[in-house]
């Protein structure tokens, strides 16, 4: 819903909040080009130079955003990932492909964007043809590439998610988890989306960055243009484009109560333990996937890393990394929790995640089709360099292992011996915890078998809500089904909680940093809850007010 607020240019926009905490920024509009028709036009020979000029100039600025992204990709992963982008210029650079976009531009008459579309889809496509899988794969990049050239000659910077400059609302109809990669804390203070449920990916990432976020707002991209003034407020859902002095005066008035309010709970929740009322000892633990998050659960006083999803690390390189990579990239980021509680969740790919090296065949119904632990069973390199890379690392962090999407009894015994094996082989006598993720209703029904496998549970309640609910996460159209408090969801928690017996299980969906239902979960027997860092804070001062044993039980409430 949009409301003018009748002011000349300030405009509030109304939707949903998606991540709490307020933020002020420049909007960068975000559209992913080649997903657009671009304008056809037929052109005539005394055009053809200037044609030839804009193409050349495109190619002079891609090359230049290239040679940056090599050396930011140099520094974050290293010599190999930014080959890649070298390996983009010397694309642009093949006097065959010169070649080829001038002999286009003059047999076809056409302007500049239907050029570099034309020549850059015929040469992804021949390399897709290919027999060779390394060359198959260059298709990517040669997309990639055309991209890049048609935001060149739109006039758009080359931006890229990862070179968005400090203080950006990021504004787009919908993020995808490729894209969310290269969001970060240090220039995305906001984000504003078309559609962003709850559960989606974007929506958590956002949350657990602590990025203030509100989704749910139509029209956007024809309504916000890159560099208007945005106040984003994520608690109450709104925005609002181009404020006015005294919209601009209340909304930092309001940012500063905020931030003070936070830095008072924070100091507390880092130095007590967090009880009930009654007593109850509860842990409270965050979600993460990189050090920097990690750095921010330690300052929001988390008492550990209840979910390390390393989705963003396989999906932000272009070839499958060793399990030497691996081990170097958890190291590195678990650092500062060293010492802590760590659950690290093998990858969870699959349905809307594929990195491009595994080239996984596209299938009807992705989230119902191989993910998770589904997709390391197809391929074992995949599960062997995860399974050594947390063997290593486990001998200096106690680290629990987290096997992604169970349904069945195999899919626990299969990783359970897999991990045994390579222990043997590597001479390796301390084991990390083994854990099962609890996120379809069939592994729910089955605690009293799968408990026999593992040391622990962990409930992702966003999962099995759409697996429970059979509507999915991602989709605007059935959001109203997706009610991850309903009651059959509660009792699936309860039930779990209770099969368990004395194997602990903890809540990491993001129906644990409903501060709402904490209160139910607690009832329901949940003593551990993992949550985006930045909310860390508030559920610990939540748990504190609650008394578990002042309530009816758990059953009759959700009657
Ligand atoms: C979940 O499904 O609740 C969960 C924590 O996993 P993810 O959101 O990463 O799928
Ligand atoms: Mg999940």
């Amino acid at each position: 819903m949009k409301k003018d607020t009748g002011k000349r240019k300030m405009l509030t926009l109304i939707g949903k909040g998606v991540s709490p905490g307020m933020a002020q920024g420049k909007a960068f509009v975000y559209k992913d080009v080649l997903l657009r028709d671009s304008e056809l036009y037929l052109i005539d020979e005394s055009q053809i130079n200037d044609e030839k000029t804009r193409i050349k100039e495109a190619i002079d600025d891609v090359r230049k955003c290239l040679t940056i992204d090599a050396k930011r990709i140099e520094g974050k992963l290293g010599k190999q990932s930014a080959g890649i982008f070298l390996a983009q210029e010397a694309i642009l650079l093949d006097p065959q492909v010169v070649k080829e976009i001038e002999r286009v531009l003059e047999t076809e008459m056409i302007n500049a964007e239907q050029v570099v579309r034309t020549v850059f889809r015929m040469l992804a496509r021949r390399l897709r043809d290919l027999d060779n899988e390394v060359l198959r794969e260059r298709g990517d990049d040669i997309d990639d590439l055309s991209r890049r050239l048609l935001l060149s000659l739109a006039g758009i910077h080359a931006h890229s998610l990862e070179n968005l400059p400090a203080n950006t609302v990021l504004v787009a109809r919908r993020l995808l988890p490729s894209d969310t990669v290269f969001l970060s804390r240090s220039s995305t203070v906001g984000v504003l989306a078309e559609f962003a449920g709850p559960a989606a990916h974007a929506a958590l990432l956002a949350r657990e960055l602590g990025i203030p976020c509100v989704g749910g707002v139509p029209d956007l991209l024809e309504t916000v243009h890159s560099g208007d003034i945005v106040l984003v407020d994520g608690t109450t859902g709104t925005a609002v484009i181009n404020p006015s002095r005294e919209a601009l005066q209340r909304h930092n008035k309001a940012f500063d109560e905020a931030r003070k309010r936070r830095e008072t709970m924070a100091c507390v929740n880092t130095v007590e333990r967090t009880e009930t009322v009654d007593g109850i000892g509860v842990s409270i633990m965050a979600n993460v996937r990189s050090r920097e998050d990690v750095e921010l659960a330690m300052e929001c006083g988390a008492d550990g890393i209840g979910l390390f999803r390393t989705e963003p690390f396989f999906l932000s390189t272009k070839h499958f990394p060793s399990d030497k990579a691996f081990a170097t990239f958890l190291r590195d980021s678990l650092e500062p929790a060293r010492g802590r509680h760590i659950d690290v969740r093998l990858l969870d790919i699959g349905a809307d995640k594929n990195p491009i090296y595994l080239h996984l065949p596209p299938e009807p119904d992705p989230f119902l089709g191989r993910r998770g632990v589904r997709v390391l069973r197809e391929y074992p390199e995949l599960l062997e360099a995860q399974l050594r890379a947390v063997l290593e690392v486990s001998q200096e962090f106690g680290i629990g292992v987290l096997i992604p999407m169970v349904t069945v009894e195999s899919d626990v015994a299969h990783v359970v011996s897999r991990l045994h094996k390579f222990a043997a082989g590597m001479g390796i006598r301390k084991l990390p915890r083994i854990g099962a993720m609890i996120e379809t209703p069939a592994a729910a029904l089955s605690i009293a078998s799968l408990k026999a496998y593992v040391d622990f549970f962990s409930i992702g309640t966003n999962d099995l809500t759409q697996y429970t609910m059979a509507a999915g996460r991602e989709n605007p159209l059935v959001a109203e089904y997706f009610i991850d408090d309903h009651p059959a969801i509660l009792r699936l928690i309860e039930l779990v909680a209770k099969e368990a017996g004395s194997t602990p299980v903890s809540v990491c969906g993001e129906l644990a940093g409903r501060i709402d239902m904490i209160p139910k979960l607690l009832r329901a027997g949940i003593r551990s809850l993992s949550v985006a860092a930045a909310l860390v804070p508030d559920v610990k001062f939540a748990v504190r007010t609650i008394k578990i044993e002042d309530s009816e039980n758990y059953s009759e409430i959700a009657e």
